[in-house]
């Protein structure tokens, strides 16, 4: 009887079928290890035509998804991180690949060390809803570079860019390479159960957690990028215009719905009226009219809209300065920037990551207040501080942990294809991009290589007075 060949296909809507597709990446991992670099630079050649030939159906279709967000933005956030990151992959990715020899003990000369990199096989990616495109290329970029085939589960809160993606992935890449998953949380949840070789998630770190639950018993390696709050600390000698500027922008950027966005500021009380006074002065200059400005997005969903919503209503203490003059609308999902003012400690919006317009402003007396303050929260994802002095701004990054800090800046950190990208504790485990996501995505397979001629012969049994002397050299 001859064998019916697999029906295979780029694109899974049903658990079967994902689990199909994945027994089939996984059997030609397994047999046909992508080793070679033609194959890999094919892959990211196919990643970069799938994104420009498809750029303004993928702008529109997330813009559907959130009721609007400008192509702009898109641009900006998504397709640009995407392209060059395809570029750097391209460019170094040959160079990564290689068999590295590294030092080895003059004990034991003439042998040798090398790192090999290899591809682990099959990688699972979920993705989020906030930057659907570039949370899956970017992934994508770094486990095709290493060789991977790839799995990849859109956000079911993004259903029209996912299956617009799903579409674009069919035609441009093989069913043998990667395989899109459609459909709702109970396909998420099977698909994180698969025994992948790596599962990189990009979510909550309330969904992060039953991520590594479901991974535990595969033992599949995960890296969580997690989300959380991101603090910015303003020092005294910061120039305010320049602080507004940059977090005004951090927080308008997508609504605010943006993992990395300055999430509150802390700064001296002095500060307080000025900086109020420059934002709503940057929003005249960068939002005129906002409620039809076409920069502006809309907040994904009325689930999220009503989560935030909730935290302005429920406000204990503190203080709300409306920005602009218009009014957020339940029925468009359009929101706002506004200031919070001095927020209780234990109000949702202090406790919970914002991930919309909405900015907190907190007030401390002394940089190691400010400092305590960060560092008795979870370790958050980014941490931003404004300033001139270097003594300060050296304190608070030799005395706070985050995944990422960003210096006189916010969110741009994230676009260095030089620099890992994650989180740390509870926002996140595992870095990825440019080569820390090549190396996280492959096997850095460790070989020693033993010549004819070595002296550990020297040292085997019966443990003589040759042998005694040489544990006395090394022996302390
Ligand atoms: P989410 O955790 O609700 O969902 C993310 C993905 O997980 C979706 O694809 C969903 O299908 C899947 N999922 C949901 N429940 C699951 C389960 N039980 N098992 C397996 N998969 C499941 O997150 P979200 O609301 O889409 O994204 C917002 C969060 O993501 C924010 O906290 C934000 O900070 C974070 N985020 C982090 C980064 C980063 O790089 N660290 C980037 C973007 C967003």
């Amino acid at each position: 009887m001859p064998q019916q060949a697999v029906q295979t296909r780029s694109i899974a809507n049903t658990i079967d079928e994902m689990q199909a597709q994945f027994s089939h990446l996984k059997t030609l991992s397994r047999t046909q290890p992508i080793n070679d670099w033609d194959t890999r630079e094919t892959q990211l050649d196919n990643l970069e035509v799938m994104l420009s030939d498809n750029q303004e159906s993928f702008a529109k279709a997330i813009s559907a998804d959130f009721g609007y967000r400008s192509e702009s933005e898109t641009q900006f956030a998504e397709l640009f991180p995407s392209f060059t990151g395809i570029s750097h992959a391209r460019k170094h990715g040959k160079k990564w690949m290689k068999t590295q020899r590294v030092s080895i003990s003059a004990v034991y000369r003439p042998a040798h060390n090398e790192i090999q990199p290899q591809p682990l096989g099959v990688v699972g990616i979920i993705v989020p809803w906030n930057y659907p495109l570039y949370l899956a290329v970017g992934p994508m970029i770094d486990a095709l570079a290493a060789g991977n085939r790839v799995m990849i589960k859109m956000s079911e809160a993004a259903p029209q860019f996912a299956q617009t993606f799903a579409d674009a992935v069919a035609h441009y890449f093989s069913s043998d390479m990667v395989c899109v998953v459609l459909g709702e949380v109970d396909i998420a949840v099977a698909f994180s159960k698969l025994p992948f070789d790596h599962l990189l998630y990009t979510g909550s770190t309330a969904v992060g957690r039953q991520i590594m639950a479901a991974a535990a018993p595969n033992l599949t390696p995960v890296t969580l990028e997690l989300g959380g709050k991101s603090p910015v600390i303003v020092l005294d000698d910061a120039h305010l215009e320049m602080v507004v500027n940059r977090v005004m922008m951090g927080k308008t950027l997508n609504a605010g719905q943006t993992c990395i966005a300055p999430d509150y500021v802390l700064m001296k009380r002095q500060h307080h009226d000025q900086f109020i006074h420059l934002a709503k002065e940057w929003m005249k200059k960068h939002y005129p009219n906002i409620e039809n400005n076409p920069d502006y997005s809309r907040i994904i969903n009325g689930d999220q809209f009503k989560r935030v919503k909730g935290y302005l209503d429920a406000l204990s203490g503190g203080e709300i300065y409306p920005l602009t003059d218009a009014e957020s609308n339940m029925e468009t999902r359009f929101m706002p920037p506004v200031i919070v003012s001095d927020p209780a400690p234990d109000s949702e919006v202090m406790q919970e990551e914002i991930f919309a317009p909405i900015l907190p402003l907190v007030h401390y007396e002394t940089l190691d207040e400010a400092i305590h303050f960060v560092n008795s929260r979870p370790r958050p994802l980014a941490l931003y501080v404004f300033g001139d002095s270097n003594s300060n701004i050296e304190k608070v990054r030799d005395n706070t942990v985050s995944g990422g800090l960003c210096i006189n800046e916010v969110i741009i950190h994230v676009a260095q294809h030089d620099l890992p990208f994650g989180g740390v504790g509870e926002s996140g485990t595992g870095s990825y991009h440019g080569k820390a996501g090549f190396e996280r995505l492959s096997h850095m397979k460790p070989i020693f290589v033993q010549n004819k001629l070595n002296g550990l012969n020297l040292l085997l049994p019966p443990y003589g007075g040759l042998f005694k002397k040489a544990m006395a050299l090394f022996l302390k």
